[in-house]
């Protein structure tokens, strides 16, 4: 049985946006994603398989084609070094935004070198290079927010959406570094060899996002 195309996507505050999108394409998952342990989920009508992987993984899915799909955030993207991509849609989901974040006083580090806590560690390299500035980039996996308030950093570069995390620990945006959302990314060899469907999926989720795709957008990284 053919399951058409298939969609990398990661479980949390993408597949909560993605799956009335989806559901407006006519698109129903056989077993909720969210509380299946399956990680290959169809689609009722065999036009869709979801895979469900890591949210820093959907990219390398989709580049090396074990996904022909993938709905990814922006700041994955930015991240990832790979260029074998089409991100031809902006689905307009899952918004917020990458800042830098500090103590909400303001309070001045020592003399030298800024230290930015993050997991953004490429991203966050390159923003302050191109504004000419020299930091000291320390790899984080998670709770950015207690590094300040422990003094491993001065800084932290995190996405941030209601900024309730950061006022409850004392921090406040600084410099927003970029807007995030979650982006359609294709296989480039999937959208020639297969590319009758993979057009009219790009076109169903371009209506169902509320938009036209705009198919000269390409690469993983800006
Ligand atoms: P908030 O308190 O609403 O500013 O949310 C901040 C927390 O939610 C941070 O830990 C972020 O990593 C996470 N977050 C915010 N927006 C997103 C998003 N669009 N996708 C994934 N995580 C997010």
């Amino acid at each position: 049985m053919s399951h058409g195309l298939t969609l990398a996507v990661s479980k949390g505050r993408i597949l909560v946006d993605l799956l009335p999108l989806l559901a407006g394409m006519g698109i129903e998952p056989a077993e909720d994603p969210e509380t299946s342990r399956s990680l290959i989920i169809p689609a009722r009508g065999g036009a869709l398989q979801l895979v469900i992987v890591r949210a820093a993984d959907v990219p390398t899915y989709v580049e090396y084609g074990a996904a022909d799909l993938g709905v990814v955030g922006k700041d994955v993207l930015l991240e990832y070094p790979g260029e074998g991509l089409y991100e031809p849609l902006d689905l307009g989901i899952a918004r917020c935004r990458l800042v830098v974040a500090g103590p909400a006083g303001g309070v001045e580090c020592a003399a030298g070198r800024l230290r930015i806590a993050t997991k953004y560690v490429r991203t966050t390299r390159r923003y302050f290079a191109e504004k000419g500035d020299q930091v000291e980039v320390i790899r984080l996996y998670g709770s950015m927010e207690l590094a300040p308030l422990v003094g491993l950093a001065d800084r932290i570069v995190d996405l941030v959406d209601t900024g309730n995390t950061l006022r409850a620990n004392g921090l406040a945006v600084l410099e927003t570094i970029a807007a995030i959302s979650a982006r359609l990314i294709v296989n480039k060899a999937a959208m020639k060899m297969k590319n009758l469907e993979v057009k009219r999926m790009l076109a169903a989720f371009a209506r169902a996002a509320g938009q036209g795709p705009q198919l000269s957008s390409e690469g993983g990284a800006p």
